[in-house]
């Protein structure tokens, strides 16, 4: 059974608001800023230098341990300064447009964030939480739509609209604390599931939503260094994961500047073929990409690197592509996580058959990979990994031709050059 809670009164179906008519410039958010500048906000309101420090102590506080949503609310800060605060900044959570839960605890939100200026459309985004008995999952997305073109996902078909800010991303899992009652004293809500261990509902959080996190560095580094913050969301880095398609020269940075550990969407153990399921594999190859995995920083037996395989029915699955996989990883601390493909409308591949399926992953596990078979989760709701889409802009005609050619139906300019064009456009 699925269920579907609106939780606001929009209608998720109803067009986007026409933002000239309407705009109001939203009031700037303290949710996303570092401490650096949370004294810079305190000190445009008039708090003296001396207090700013203390008092950006106990806005974090507020935001990130106790999850507060109104000024209000922050009684160890005098009424006047809370005032002054509301008159010019806000902390309030977006608009959650939609909630849905699936039959087995898998539950996706659907926020809508606000335009930034005239000329924008608010956004709409999904955020996906996976319930397990020892751990619970929340998949953040970085960028409404994508500007890649990876033939077998949702998102690639899918023009970019914009990247999503630091307060956004952040949003998302302030959001999901909020709908699971996962701030401190809170319990989880009727109607939701929550690991069975005792732990917080969301213990890990994965950057495998909407987007290609490091096409949006900048932001996603400064969301995860506030939700790994200890006096803060105080997620361990290493429950953290990013996935990229392979975005090559971002990888090192990856490593050193966040320091969360690393996914890479491998899905072909061969150039000819990623290059037609992951189209930036023609700029960055797989030797290219395995090589920034063997330097990227930190990684050790203890901090391995997973590597995603999609599994595509008569594509990418043969026990030949099994064993050159494992011949490709040696020397790598790796993990292999072999996904069935999530179909979604419109798609032009099948999930590979259970028994091909385990077939291929018996070659794996006999090379000494554990449990590499990741269970679907959320399909009822269209929840899974790669099937993920809002409505905010349908596919724009070069990039159904980009994902023709990348298939070989058709011959035209270059998927990236397009994508490279689109990028240019969106920044
Ligand atoms: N852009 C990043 C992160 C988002 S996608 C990336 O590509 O890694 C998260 C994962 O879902 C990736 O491994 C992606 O390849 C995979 N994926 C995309 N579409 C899928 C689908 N339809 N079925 C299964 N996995 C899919
Ligand atoms: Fe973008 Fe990742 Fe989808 Fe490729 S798999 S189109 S990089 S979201």
């Amino acid at each position: 059974m699925t269920t579907t809670l609106d939780v606001a009164r929009a209608n998720p179906n109803a067009p986007l608001i026409d933002a000239q008519a309407q705009f109001a410039a939203p009031k700037a958010q303290l949710v996303g800023l570092d401490r650096l500048e949370l004294m810079e906000a305190l000190a445009s309101v008039g708090v003296p230098q001396k207090q700013q420090r203390m008092r950006s102590r106990q806005l974090w506080n507020w935001l990130y341990v106790r999850g507060v949503r109104d000024f209000a609310d922050m009684t160890n800060i005098a009424k006047d300064l809370r005032e002054k605060l509301d008159a010019a900044f806000s902390v309030a959570r977006p608009q959650v447009v939609a909630e849905q839960i699936s039959e087995d605890g898998t539950a996706k939100w659907l926020m809508r964030f606000p335009a930034a200026s005239p000329t924008e459309q608010p956004v709409d985004v999904e955020t996906v939480y996976i319930p397990e008995s020892d751990r619970g999952t929340l998949c953040v997305s970085s960028q409404v739509g994508c500007t890649l073109t990876c033939t077998f996902c949702h998102t690639g078909t899918q023009k970019l609209v914009r990247n999503l800010t630091a307060d956004e991303i952040l949003a998302q899992i302030l959001v999901a604390r909020d709908r699971l009652g996962d701030w401190p004293d809170q319990e989880t809500p009727a109607g939701m599931t929550a690991p069975q261990d005792g732990g917080r509902a969301i213990s890990n959080v994965v950057m495998m939503g909407m987007g290609e996190p490091l096409y949006n560095f900048d932001n996603v580094k400064k969301a995860l260094l506030i939700a790994s913050d200890g006096e803060g969301i105080s997620l361990s880095k290493r429950r953290i994961t990013l996935s990229t398609s392979g975005v090559v020269p971002m990888i090192q940075r990856c490593g050193a500047e966040i320091g969360v550990m690393l996914a890479i969407s491998l899905h072909a153990v061969r150039d000819d073929l990623r290059n037609k399921l992951v189209p930036l594999n023609k700029k960055y190859p797989i030797a290219e990409l395995l090589e920034a995995c063997r330097t990227y920083p930190g990684v050790s037996n203890a901090k391995r690197i997973t590597f995603e395989y999609v599994m595509l029915k008569g594509v990418n699955d043969s026990l030949a592509d099994a064993k050159e996989l494992v011949r490709l990883l040696k020397g790598i601390p790796a993990k292999i996580n072999l996904i069935p493909f999530n179909p979604w409308p419109g798609t032009r591949y099948e999930c590979s058959d259970w028994d091909q399926i385990e077939r291929f992953a018996d070659v794996v596990n006999r090379a000494g990979y554990a449990s590499p078979v990741r269970t679907p989760r959320g399909r009822d709701i269209l929840a899974a990994c790669g099937q993920l889409k809002s409505e905010s802009e349908r596919v724009p005609a070069w990039k159904k031709r980009a994902m023709a050619a990348a298939l070989g139906e058709v011959d035209t300019a270059s998927p990236e050059d397009a994508a490279q064009e689109d990028a240019a456009h969106a920044g």
